[in-house]
């Protein structure tokens, strides 16, 4: 039976780039070595992650314009004690935004590092919504916000403008939207939402943000060095990386972010016209925040949950049950999941 995956994360990749990264691991550009079982220094593995890495950056609309791109590991997670590491100075403060599970994580690594300020959150309605109008301190040393929220379903749509270097965990609608990437100084994601498997971390960065902080960074935390191998500083995750690498191959013949964010936008309507308009269901974030990654919504009467449980497993839907923390339902509709599949969750919604 034809299954509609709407999982969080590790999520659905596009059935050819699973194909391909499967014909890799036996047997590698027809090299009879498995990709798996090759010198990440070897000429073939360094072109893939050359490639993986100024892909990136193409479909951001960043080449030649000072940023870098490296793949790390220790996920988004580590991120959020690397981003303090280097970029918060040893006598500055960092501001961020807390929209969420993600946001409240960064914030809590950056403490062990220096002084961090919360300028806004929206803890106090469980996260369905994104602050605004709040003032981020011009003495920051840079400003940290989460893009989309992967938990509770909110997404920004405009970013505050802002004369500190912005920083932004595009974890899970990397690649979703086209957005101004250069409003950016530093952009990171975990491959395993909207890129790849998990096991790398994409990190784009502002080359001349960097080295400034006046401390001593452990060198595998280190983007500066990071930058300077290459991403090769220690041995990379060799399958995460070229699969990453096959799927933005993938996003670039579908014709880069412009063409997927036509597609996106037609999948995340389809969903939420039909929880407005449904009295069976209710959705969780607010209207204007609404996230067009991952939609969050419950039941409008709980005695209904076997039989719309039922329903949804038996069209072949997987993935849908809501994070632990927040309950109800969850569909993530990021790039590789078709149209063909909302419209499947949406038929059954109807149903109940
Ligand atoms: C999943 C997720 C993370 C955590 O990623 P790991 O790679 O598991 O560390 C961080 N931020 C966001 C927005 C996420 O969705």
């Amino acid at each position: 039976m034809k299954k509609h995956n709407f999982s969080a994360g590790p999520s659905i990749l596009p059935q050819e780039v699973i194909k391909k990264a499967a014909e890799a691991v036996l047997n590698f550009n027809e090299s009879g070595l498995s990709l798996i079982e090759i010198s990440h220094r070897s000429a073939p593995f360094v072109a893939v992650m050359d490639k993986a890495r100024n892909l990136a950056l193409e479909l951001m609309g960043l080449e030649n314009k000072g940023y870098s791109a490296i793949f790390l590991q220790g996920g988004a997670s580590l991120q959020f004690l690397m981003i303090p590491y280097n970029l918060l100075k040893v006598d500055g403060k960092a501001a961020y935004l807390d929209t969420g599970t993600w946001s409240s994580a960064a914030i809590k690594e950056s403490k062990y590092v220096g002084n961090t300020e919360v300028i806004a959150s929206s803890k106090d309605k469980g996260y369905n919504y994104i602050p605004k109008n709040y003032n981020i301190p011009t003495d920051a040393d840079y400003f940290h916000c989460t893009s989309n929220n992967t938990i509770y379903g909110t997404q920004i749509k405009e970013f505050p403008t802002t004369n500190i270097p912005v920083v932004c965990d595009m974890s899970s609608d990397i690649f979703s939207r086209a957005i101004d990437f250069s409003q950016f100084d530093l952009i990171y994601a975990g491959a395993q939402k909207n890129m790849g498997p998990a096991g790398t971390t994409l990190v784009v960065v502002k080359d001349e943000l960097l080295g400034k902080t006046g401390r001593t960074i452990p060198s595998m935390l280190d983007y500066q060095i990071q930058i300077a191998k290459e991403s090769m500083y220690n041995t990379p995750s060799v399958f995460a990386v070229y699969t990453s690498m096959l799927t933005l191959e993938w996003l670039k013949n579908f014709g880069g972010v412009a063409a997927i964010e036509k597609i996106n936008n037609a999948k995340a309507k389809l969903i939420y016209d039909e929880i407005d308009s449904n009295p069976n269901f209710i959705g969780y974030a607010a209207q204007e925040d609404r996230s067009f990654m991952n939609v969050t919504f419950n039941l409008a009467d709980d005695t209904k949950k076997d039989q719309f449980d039922a329903l949804w497993k038996a069209a072949g839907i997987e993935g849908l049950k809501g994070h632990r923390s927040v309950g109800g339902y969850r569909a993530s509709i990021y790039n590789a999941l078709p149209l063909e599949s909302v419209q499947v969750l949406v038929d059954v919604m109807k149903q109940l």
